[in-house]
């Protein structure tokens, strides 16, 4: 499971970056839903999900994102 935030813009000069967390089985490294995580529990070796393998990736965007509404 990829869980992706947008960035958000703190201030005029402050900008919380784009973030990617992908969650992974600590033990086959599988990519577990949401469903599995809710559960703790990975459907494919049964390990424990409680804390799970997370990488997390930091987005780099280039291009600025137009059309936030508030
Ligand atoms: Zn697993």
């Amino acid at each position: 499971m990829i869980i992706e935030t947008q960035a958000i813009t703190l201030d005029e000069n402050n900008t919380d970056c784009a973030t990617k967390v992908e969650i992974l089985c600590p033990q086959c490294s599988r990519d577990v839903d949401e469903f599995e995580l809710a559960a703790q529990k990975c459907s494919d070796c049964g390990a424990d999900l409680s804390d799970p393998t997370q990488h997390v990736a930091v987005a780099v965007t280039s291009v600025p994102l137009f059309g936030i509404t508030f």
